[in-house]
């Protein structure tokens, strides 16, 4: 399904949202002053969980992320909830079977192997000398 972005126009109320009059530009996520700092338009509710996809975006869909303070990080959280998400689905529908453990002994430990002894049996010889 592809992800939806948001239209130039609900990107500029964004923009337009996070800008302090005075300051410029501010992370929606830790209040940070960016400046010329780059920043990001992230979607508040992780799009690969959205159901209702047919719904347009609007400005409160979003939020204005500082990519150094707050974008880098929730991206990764979000990967990871979706990525939960979906096995968890998959489970549901019987498409993937439970991780159980496995029931097994495990290797058993290699026996020591012993250097031929005395005891052990004369090499066998290769060639014989033939009896006149
Ligand atoms: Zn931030």
């Amino acid at each position: 399904m592809a992800r939806r972005e948001f239209t130039k126009t609900v990107y500029a109320q964004i923009v337009k949202r996070a800008m302090h009059p005075v300051h410029g530009v501010f992370c929606e996520g830790c209040g940070l002053i960016l400046g010329k700092k780059p920043y990001h338009v992230d979607h508040i509710k992780p799009d690969g969980l959205e159901i209702e996809k047919s719904r347009k975006l609007t400005a409160d869909d979003g939020q204005l992320l500082g990519v150094e303070c707050c974008h880098k990080s929730k991206t990764k959280i979000d990967v990871a909830v979706i990525a939960k998400a979906k096995s968890r689905e998959e489970k549901h529908l019987g498409m993937k079977r439970a991780k159980g453990q496995i029931k097994s002994p495990g290797f058993r430990k290699a026996e020591k192997v012993h250097a031929p002894s005395s005891k052990s049996l004369p090499p066998r010889k290769l060639f014989r000398s033939i009896q006149p």
